[in-house]
């Protein structure tokens, strides 16, 4: 059994699910303790169950829970060093579990890889999970795409990857001038183009089940970025058949997936 459940998507806040028959994992926990303790609860789990949340960067769309947790749970986190110093929390060195980014490790059955993404925080990564000779990638929070990443997305059973923002909506939009910079820069967030790009190589390679996710609430919307992805696989005539794509709810869990 491998299964992936996406709890919560977009700049509001993130966090993903895992499970296999003896290992539950959240990547990042960017929404209160009380939020995730009721999206665990409808999927028919709950934070006593976990054993152990990975941390992909300190930003506090991934980390807003964490504190609380840390305070009133005794789950493992798991980081690499400069995120652990970066988030500015105080966790008690009983649960820090430090990782080296790119190098692999195991939480239960599950193997983890976390690879380096390019993205404007201290040591931000992406995660490959592996168990049952399958993988799961959870990519977000990437400012471009380069070969060693769409390396690291490919084979994937099952991917999340970002479509953060539409580019006109972004300019046109009331954000400050830095911080439409930002996000359009290396380091900043993926659009739905880039995405629909990187969707196109790793389809030709067999990758077929993807979400979209980490939305901008702002500068994008669901059936703008589902549409942008598959126009652009439909103009380079990749066939489309075998493709399951979706797009992560904002607010609550999207239906268990099981690989
Ligand atoms: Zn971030
Ligand atoms: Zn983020």
């Amino acid at each position: 059994m491998f299964k992936f459940c996406n709890l919560y998507s977009g700049s509001s806040g993130n966090c993903s699910f895992v499970e296999t028959d003896n290992t539950k994992l959240l990547v990042d926990c960017g929404v209160s303790s009380k939020k995730l303790e009721e999206a665990l609860n409808s999927i028919g789990s709950s934070l006593n169950d976990i054993n152990g949340i990975l941390i992909s960067h300190e930003h506090s769309d991934h980390i807003k829970g964490l504190a609380t947790i840390c305070k009133k749970y005794n789950i493992p986190i798991y980081a690499n060093n400069p995120t652990f110093t970066n988030m500015k929390l105080n966790i008690s060195e009983d649960i820090k579990y430090k990782f080296n980014t790119n190098e692999k490790f195991e939480i239960g059955d599950i193997k983890v890889f976390p690879f380096s993404i390019p993205h404007d925080a201290a040591e931000p990564c992406g995660f490959n999970l592996f168990h049952d000779n399958k993988k799961i990638t959870i990519a977000t929070d990437i400012g471009h795409l380069d070969n060693k990443i769409l390396k690291n997305l490919d084979e994937s059973s099952f991917l999340l990857l970002e479509s953060n923002y539409e580019p006109n909506m972004l300019k046109c939009s009331k954000y400050p001038y830095m911080l439409k910079k930002r996000i359009l820069g290396p380091n900043g967030h993926l659009s739905n183009d880039e995405a629909g790009f990187a969707i196109s190589e790793l389809l030709k390679q067999g990758v077929n089940n993807i979400m979209l996710g980490h939305l901008s609430e702002q500068n994008n919307f669901p059936e703008l970025a589902y549409q942008t992805v598959m126009n652009s696989i439909i103009s380079k005539n990749i066939d489309v058949n075998h493709l399951t794509l979706q797009v992560a709810d904002r607010y609550k869990p999207n239906n268990v997936i099981n690989l």
